[in-house]
């Protein structure tokens, strides 16, 4: 009643300044924060020990995506896979393509510049070269040059279109050769999938699979179920694409494992692993780490390392064996579980 109330009225008129500086919200964010900006520090010497002085050898990188709806973990889940991969030998580079810019923020040491803010800087895709793209590919902090990551961006709000922002950048990526010239052994995409659309379905092209994270909550089961479809219509296209598998990332919902387990079972699609909700996910990311690098003994990393080490090594790709669920679907295996 009392938002009601203040609708009715009216808000004071105040001039909205444009969010040009991300850093500037995040540094607003950490003052509100108590933190020690030495914890972890144990945790992230004994990660640097640990990963291995060459990367292992592979012909052609191996190529994983990572479609979720907004929020739901996406970014979480990408980087301390990608963080669990390093110590697996691998040399990683993560791509972030969501707008919001934040994928690699706690893998690079803060939020960077990204592809799409270059390109409007320069006036053009075509003014863009090898060398500018090098510059807008950023080492990992704590990770012996064996980690990458860059940012697709996305336009200024309410003008243009974020998918094709996507689908440019990582063009650019390709036809440059960055891929090669890096050497990089697996590359992961960490792709906003509210609507698989237009630019957001372009990674479908590069990788195998597909994998979606969702949690129990059944409106984000919707979503997820939406992207699955999204996935398998990008491979009756001839997209050489498949569903990998649903990252169940649980925001603490009653019965969360059964309900994701029972959703994505009647459609014919595996829950490939359950992580569980942390704290320690949020302790790291106040320091622009992740888990697996300032925590690495923790239950939480340990559960990184395990989904780092099923992706490795998961070739398998799923249909839908029946059309997606409908929400009222949802919602009835949800209330059976609540
Ligand atoms: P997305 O990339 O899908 O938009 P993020 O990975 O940025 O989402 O996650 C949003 C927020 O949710 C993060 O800032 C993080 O604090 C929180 N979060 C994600 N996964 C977990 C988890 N397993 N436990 C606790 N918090 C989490
Ligand atoms: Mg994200």
């Amino acid at each position: 009643r009392e938002l009601a109330r203040k609708v009715e009225q009216g808000s004071p008129k105040t001039e909205p300044r444009p969010i040009d500086s991300y850093d500037e919200l995040f540094d607003m964010f950490l003052s509100f924060q108590s933190l020690d900006r030495a914890s972890g520090q144990e945790g992230r010497n004994a990660y640097v020990a640990r990963i291995p002085a060459a990367p292992v050898n592979r012909d052609k990188p191996v190529r994983i995506s990572i479609y979720g709806t907004g929020g739901i973990g996406k970014s979480t889940v990408a980087a301390n896979v990608s963080a669990a991969m390093v110590l697996m030998g691998e040399k990683v580079f993560q791509i972030g393509c969501d707008p919001k810019h934040d994928s690699i923020a706690n893998l690079c040491g803060g939020l960077k510049p990204t592809v799409l803010d270059e390109i409007q800087k320069r006036g053009g895709a075509r003014a863009m070269n090898r060398e500018i793209l090098k510059q807008l590919i950023f080492p990992g902090v704590n990770h012996n040059n064996h980690l990458y990551g860059t940012e697709c961006g996305g336009p200024v709000p309410g003008k243009g279109c974020a998918g094709k922002g996507v689908d440019l950048a990582l063009k650019l990526f390709e036809d440059h050769g960055l891929m090669e010239e890096y050497q990089f052994t697996l590359i992961l995409y960490d792709v906003l999938g509210d609507t698989v659309c237009g630019g957001f379905a372009r990674p479908l092209k590069y990788t195998p699979q597909g994998y979606i994270v969702a949690n129990g909550e059944a409106a984000s089961l919707t979503q997820a179920m939406k992207i699955a479809q999204s996935i398998q219509a990008a491979g009756q296209r001839g997209v050489n694409c498949g569903i990998g598998g649903v990252i169940n990332n649980m925001r603490g919902v009653p019965n969360e494992e059964a309900i994701v387990e029972e959703a994505f079972g009647a459609v014919g699609i595996p829950v490939i692993h359950h992580i569980p909700r942390s704290e320690h996910v949020q302790m790291a990311e106040n320091l622009r780490t992740t888990v697996v690098e300032s925590f690495p003994e923790s239950d939480q990393a340990k559960h990184y390392m395990e989904l780092a080490r099923k992706l490795l090594n998961n070739s398998e790709r799923h249909s839908l064996t029946r059309e997606i669920l409908s929400s009222r679907e949802i919602i009835a295996i949800t209330n059976k579980h609540a």
